[in-house]
Parts: C-alpha cells; structure tokens; sequence
C-alpha cells in the first residue's frame, strides 16, 4: 500500500491485488487491535538480517516522524506506550482507512478477494496469473509478507516468485512466537498459566558455533502459558533462539533477592510469603517447590540462600520448540538484500522487480519496528517508479 501509494503519487497507473476480501488483516490484529504502527527508536541494532545495514537507506528517506506526520494529517490519536512504541489510541482500523484514503487520493486500484498464483517475466513486462485472469505491468512490487500467521492470509508466494527468478532466500524461521516447554517441566508450571513476571532475559547457546555470538538480553515480561512461555521478554528472545539454547531468566530483575533475604534474615516470615512480595504467590509456592524449601527466612541456611538466589537470578528454561508460524508474529529470513537495491528495492536480476516488507530478509524487533520497515521500504520503492 505504501509502494502503490508513492507511485501514485508520480501518476502512475497502480494496481494492488490482495487475496483476502479486505487488505491489511495482520494490522487490524496488530497491537492487541490498536496497531503500534512504528518505533521512534527504530535502527539496525533491532533488526535481524544478514545485513542490518541494509536498511539505513529506506530508513534515512522515511522516518518514524514522517509515518507520524501521515497519521497525524488524517488525525489519528497515538501515544507512546513504552520504549518509543507508538499505539493508535482507538483502533488498528484507523491505519487500514488510512492507507485506502491515501490510495484512493492518488487513484490506485485495489482489487481484494483476487489470489496471484505465479508470475511470468514476457519481453518487457511482467504476468500476474490470478483466480481472476491475468495483468500485465512493466514494474512489479512483491509485497506478499512472510509465512506468519496462515489464518490471516500469509502465503509462501513471495518466496516462489524470488526463487522463480533466481533470488536467494536466507532460511526462514518463525519469530516473536512463543515457547513450547517440555512436557515434565510443563506438568509443573501449567497450574501457574496466566502468571506474569518482570524479568532479564538471555540466552546460553547450545554448542553450536554462531557467527554473531554477541550478547542479547532484553528486559520485558514473561507469560507463562498453558504450553509453555510468551510475553513480551520471551517473543524478543525467541528471534535469536535456536534449537538446543538454553533461556537464562532473572526473576523481578529490579529486586535484589540477596539484599531481601539480608534485611528480612531476622524475620520468622516464611519463605513462601516474602517471595510472594516477589512475584505472585501461586508462583512463589512454585518456586518454593523447585528449591524443596518450606520454612521461615530466620531458619534459612547459608546453602538454602544461595539456592534461593540462584533460582530467582538464573532460572533456567529449555524450550523444546517454538509455537511454530501459526503463532509467530513474523518470519525471520527471506530474499536476500545482497541482491536488491538498498536505494529502491529493485532487484539487481531482474528489471522492474521489486521486494519490499517482510518477504525481505529484514526482520524486526517487536514494538513498531515491523511495520516501520514495510512503511520505509513501501516509500522509497514506490518513490522510485517514476
Ligand atoms: C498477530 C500479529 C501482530 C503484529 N503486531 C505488530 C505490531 O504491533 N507492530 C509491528 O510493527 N508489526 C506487527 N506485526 C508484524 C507486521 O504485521 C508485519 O511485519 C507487516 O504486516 C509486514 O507487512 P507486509 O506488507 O510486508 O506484509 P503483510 O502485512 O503480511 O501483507 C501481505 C499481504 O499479501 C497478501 N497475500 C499473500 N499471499 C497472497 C497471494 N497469493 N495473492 C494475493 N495476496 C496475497 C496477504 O493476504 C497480505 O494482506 C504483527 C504481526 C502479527 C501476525
């Protein structure tokens, strides 16, 4: 929509084809349905990508701000809810009206309800087959997204048409996406789904030698769920998790457990209830049955606190899988940026062929970043059909 709206703009004839009845169903569910259209942050370091960099030329001509402004002029209320996340006040819907009353301004087409199934390059143009016939164009923008979230429309197409014309796909895997735990571990934390915790999270990588071995942590909730962990701190981390890594939880990172127990050692409370100062007390029973400890703070070895405070600091999680595509929030990987223009999107194979969004091997945090990509590649693409 970005794309077509920008090459609109320079009065070119757009055509935007959309196999759902109605376009931008990932935004309507977005932001618990109040879209957090972009991050006032946003820089390569919150990207994943074979080439982070890739993206500081989009992101140089289309900022944050300028999405802002856009959503300023069609006086849309927003507010930053955290970390520079910018959420609509109302609703997810207000973008997608948006987007149609820029399209409709600068007279683009959208034709819903119409699948592509293939592409053809002819001579000097390009073949879209659809359910509904075929359509011709000199220039042609895949803008079809990643492999999350089938239900809301998500399809491998994008990835076929990049490798029908010879594009490299970096591995796709599903991100931001929660966590399935094993089953042992599970029987005893399925009571506590529903509990949420403030906590520090990294990762202990599995033997596998990674090439960017650098530290990663973020500082979010965690969820846990009837299979496993979510929540803001675990859909971060799982960006970066691969098969056999280890989850390094600190409990409340904000509370020093060691000085809790220091300045309570007197105290005949049981340990149960001054964790449950903690976190809430269904999980401090639980925590209380990990360490075999049932007693008060005043009757606490030595042995028994240093347990205590390795527990809350380094609570260590296995996942045995991920939620898979069907829960992820985007897909990590997809066409390889060596081989577009980092200025246009246009490929550097083929003539009038662009890739922009998520197909993109370019993958953001969560908080805004996802969509601030597809709003920036979208621009400078469509900016570039002239
Ligand atoms: C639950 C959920 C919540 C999210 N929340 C946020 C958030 O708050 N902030 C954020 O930044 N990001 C969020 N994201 C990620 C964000 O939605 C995506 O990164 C973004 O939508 C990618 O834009 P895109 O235009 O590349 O692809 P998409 O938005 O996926 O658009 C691609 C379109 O192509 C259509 N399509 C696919 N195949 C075909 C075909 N064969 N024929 C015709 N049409 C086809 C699809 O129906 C879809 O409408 C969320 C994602 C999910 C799943």
């Amino acid at each position: 929509m970005m794309a077509a709206i920008e090459a609109g703009k320079n009065n070119k004839k757009v055509l935007v084809l959309e196999h759902n009845s109605e376009i931008g169903h990932k935004i309507l569910i977005s932001g618990g349905g109040r879209c957090n259209f972009t991050n006032i942050y946003a820089s390569p370091e919150n990207y994943i990508s074979s080439n982070p960099h890739f993206i500081r030329s989009a992101f140089s001509e289309y900022t944050p701000s300028d999405f802002i402004s856009l959503v300023e002029k069609y006086d849309i209320e927003y507010y930053e809810k955290k970390l520079g996340q910018i959420f609509c006040r109302k609703s997810s819907k207000q973008i997608i009206n948006l987007l149609i009353d820029e399209a409709e301004l600068y007279n683009v087409e959208i034709k819903t309800s119409t699948k592509v199934n293939d592409v053809n390059k002819l001579e000097d143009c390009y073949e879209v087959l659809t359910d509904n016939g075929y359509n011709i164009s000199n220039k042609l923008v895949i803008a079809c997204g990643g492999l999350s979230f089938p239900k809301k429309g998500a399809t491998d197409l994008g990835y076929r048409i990049a490798k029908k014309f010879n594009h490299k796909i970096i591995a796709t895997y599903p991100a931001l996406v929660p966590f399935v735990l094993p089953v042992p571990q599970m029987k005893k934390l399925s009571e506590l789904s529903g509990i949420s915790f403030d906590s520090n999270i990294s990762l202990i990588f599995n033997n596998k030698p990674r090439s960017k071995n650098k530290k990663i942590n973020f500082s979010e909730n965690v969820l846990i769920t009837h299979k496993g962990m979510s929540g803001p701190a675990i859909l971060q981390i799982s960006s970066y998790w691969q098969k056999g890594d280890n989850l390094k939880i600190k409990i409340e990172p904000n509370l020093d457990i060691e000085k809790l127990l220091e300045d309570n050692s007197k105290s005949n409370k049981e340990l149960r209830l001054l964790l449950a100062d903690l976190v809430s007390q269904r999980f401090a029973d639980y925590l209380c049955y990990e360490l075999n400890i049932h007693k008060p703070i005043n009757q606490l070895s030595k042995k028994d606190k240093v347990k205590i405070i390795d527990l809350i600091n380094n609570f260590i999680v296995t996942p045995i899988e991920t939620e898979g595509y069907a829960k992820a929030e985007v897909t990590i990987g997809g066409v390889d940026t060596k081989e577009l223009n980092q200025k246009t999107m246009e490929s550097l194979k083929h003539k009038g062929l662009y890739f922009i969004g998520e197909v993109v091997d370019v993958t953001g945090w969560l908080g805004g970043y996802n969509f601030q990509w597809a709003w920036s590649s979208g621009y400078v693409c469509g900016k570039s059909i002239s």
